[in-house]
C-alpha cells in the first residue's frame, strides 16, 4: 500500500457489531472480562484502548514500521526513549533542537545522572570524537527547529550501527510524506503528533514509530509504566488528521516554495533558512532524503532590533502570532523569546536564534492573501 491509501485506512477496520467506518472514541477505563485473567487484548485502559490500537498500527504503518506506541504528548515519548537509559549513560544531541528537548534533557535527566552532548550534527563525521563506552544514544531532528539545519540520517545511522548504539529521529518538521528515517537507518522514530499529523491545531499528541520488537517491548513496558498515554479522543483527532496529511502536505510545500522565495528577495530580509535553497548547507543531502522541503522556514531582518522585530509580529493577520506549528493555519514565532526562550543566551547565539530571528509555519491558506499579509507586515518594521 501506498502512503495515501495507509494514512486513510492502515489500522482501521469498520466498528465490530454495527460497521462504523470511523474508529469509535472507546471512552472506557475498563473491560469486563467473563472469568479471571480472560481478558480479550484489553483489560484496563492505561495500558490498551481499541481507539489507540487503531491508531498505533496507522503511525506505525505510515513510516513503514512494524511498531507504533502512543503518548500523551511529544515530550511524554521523548521523555520515554530516554527512561531506557540510566545514570551514567551518555547521549549525543543535535545543538539546534526543539526547546522543550533540550529542557527535559538538561533540567530534568541531566540532574539525574545522565550525560548530554550538543553537537553540530549537519557534520556526521564530527560526531565521532563524543563517543564513548558510555554512549547509548543519539538524538536528531532533521530538518532542526528552528534553523532548518539537515542531519544525513543515513551517515549518522551507519556512525551508530559501527558503535552499537541507538539512534532516534525526531521527524516532526518533515513528516512521513516527506521523509521516513527508519527507512534511512534510525532505530526510533519520534513525532509532535500535535503539529502536522494532527494537523488542526486541536490535540496534544506524541508517538514513537521503531521496527525491533525487543525495543517495542521496553518503550511499551515504559509506555505502561509511566502512564503518559493519550485518551480516546485525541487518538481519534489523530487518526482523523491523518486522514488528510498528504494533501496538506502538498499545499505547505507549494505555499512554502513560495514564500520562501520571497521573503529571499525582499529588501529588509537578512536571511532566510529553508532547506530547499541551492545554497543550503546540506541541500544536496535534503534533496536526497527527503521528497519535497515542506512549508517550516525562518528569516532573519535586517533591522534586528527588538522594535522591528515586534512592529513584524503585531502586524501580520492572518500569520498568528503563536507557538506550535503544522496546523492548517498560518503561524508566526519569535523562537529567542518563545519556543527556544529555555535555552541559554549565549548558546542561541553561537548557534543563531539571535533576536532578529522569526520563524513561520506556513499553512494552506491561499497564497495570494498569505503573500499580501507578509507584505503589509515587512513594509511595516
Ligand atoms: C512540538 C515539538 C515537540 C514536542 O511535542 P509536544 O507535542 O508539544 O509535547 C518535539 N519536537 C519537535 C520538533 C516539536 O516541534
Amino acid at each position: 500500500m501506498k502512503l495515501a491509501t495507509k494514512l486513510i485506512h492502515a489500522g482501521q477496520e469498520p466498528a465490530p457489531g454495527n460497521g462504523a467506518i470511523m474508529t469509535p472514541i472507546y471512552q472506557t477505563s475498563t473491560f469486563v472480562q467473563e472469568a479471571p485473567a480472560t481478558h480479550k487484548g484489553y483489560e484496563y485502559a492505561r495500558s490498551q484502548n481499541p481507539t489507540r490500537t487503531a491508531l498505533e498500527a496507522c503511525l506505525a504503518a505510515i513510516e513503514n514500521a512494524k511498531y507504533g506506541l502512543s503518548f500523551s504528548s511529544g515530550v511524554a515519548a521523548t521523555d520515554a526513549v530516554i527512561r531506557l537509559l540510566l545514570p551514567g549513560d551518555e547521549v549525543i544531541a543535535a545543538d539546534d533542537m526543539y526547546g522543550g528537548t533540550y529542557r527535559l534533557f538538561t533540567k530534568v535527566f541531566a540532574p539525574m545522572g545522565i550525560k548530554f552532548h550538543f553537537v553540530n550534527m549537519s557534520d556526521p563525521e564530527s560526531i565521532r570524537a563524543y563517543f564513548n563506552d558510555k554512549t547509548k544514544l543519539v538524538w536528531t531532528e532533521t530538518p532542526t527547529n528552528p534553523l532548518m539545519s539537515i542531519t544525513d540520517i543515513s551517515a549518522v545511522s551507519r556512525i551508530c550501527k559501527e558503535k552499537n548504539v541507538l539512534l532516534t529521529v525526531d521527524n516532526t518538521f518533515a513528516t512521513p510524506w516527506l521523509q521516513n528515517p527508519l527507512d534511512l537507518g534510525a532505530d526510533v522514530v519520534l513525532h509532535s503528533a500535535t503539529k502536522y499529523l494532527g494537523g488542526h491545531s486541536d490535540v496534544i499528541h506524541g508517538c514513537l514509530m521503531m521496527n525491533s520488537a525487543e525495543l517495542r517491548e521496553k518503550l511499551y513496558f515504559i509506555q505502561k509504566s509511566c502512564g503518559a498515554v493519550p485518551g480516546p479522543m485525541d487518538c481519534f483527532l489523530v487518526l482523523r488528521g491523518l486522514k488528510t496529511l498528504h494533501v496538506r502536505m502538498k499545499a505547505h510545500c507549494e505555499n512554502g516554495a513560495i514564500i520562501a522565495q520571497f521573503l529571499k528577495n525582499h529588501p529588509k530580509v537578512e536571511k532566510v533558512y529553508w532547506p530547499g535553497f541551492e545554497e543550503h548547507p546540506n541541500y544536496d543531502i535534503a534533496k536526497t532524503q527527503m521528497r519535497n522541503f515542506g512549508g517550516m522556514m525562518s528569516f532573519v531582518l535586517k533591522d534586528g532590533t527588538q522594535a522591528a522585530v515586534n512592529r513584524m509580529m503585531t502586524s501580520t493577520k492572518l500569520f498568528a502570532l503563536a507557538e506550535s506549528l503544522g496546523g492548517v493555519e498560518s503561524l508566526i514565532n519569535h523562537p529567542a523569546s518563545m519556543t527556544h526562550a529555555s535555552i541559554p543566551k549565549e548558546n542561541r547565539d553561537r548557534i543563531g536564534i539571535v533576536e532578529g530571528l522569526i520563524r513561520l509555519s506556513v499553512g494552506i491558506e491561499d497564497i495570494d492573501d498569505l503573500l499580501e499579509d507578509l507584505k503589509i507586515a515587512l513594509d511595516k518594521v
